[in-house]
């Protein structure tokens, strides 16, 4: 079992996940004094709505789970590569499962 904490910012309206393997994250991560958890899209680090769940299974059933892999880093994968990789990722995906068939 892992714990999914949910987000959405009151700023900019971008909802982010944080999966981890603490109930009380980030406490439990960094302790009382760490930083805040802030949005990776504006940098806000106040005003959210949150939400929590806990998800069976293990963090990386979910992250990335069958997620198409888009390199290391991220910001610089421009979107016209990134639906390659994606096609690419689908077409392997698929490939694999007609051989699982097999
Ligand atoms: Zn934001």
């Amino acid at each position: 079992m892992f714990h999914n904490h949910k987000f959405k910012c009151l700023r900019c309206g971008l909802h982010f996940a944080v999966f981890s393997d603490y109930l009380d994250w980030p406490v439990g991560t960094v302790g009382e004094a760490g930083p805040a958890p802030f949005c990776p899209e504006c940098g806000g680090n106040g005003a959210f709505l949150r939400f929590y769940e806990s998800d069976e299974g293990f963090i990386f059933m979910a992250m990335p789970g069958k997620a198409a892999p888009l390199g290391i880093g991220g910001a610089e994968v421009k979107p016209s590569e990134m639906q390659e990789q994606i096609m690419r990722h689908k077409e392997l995906q698929e490939g694999k499962e007609d051989h699982e068939r097999e």
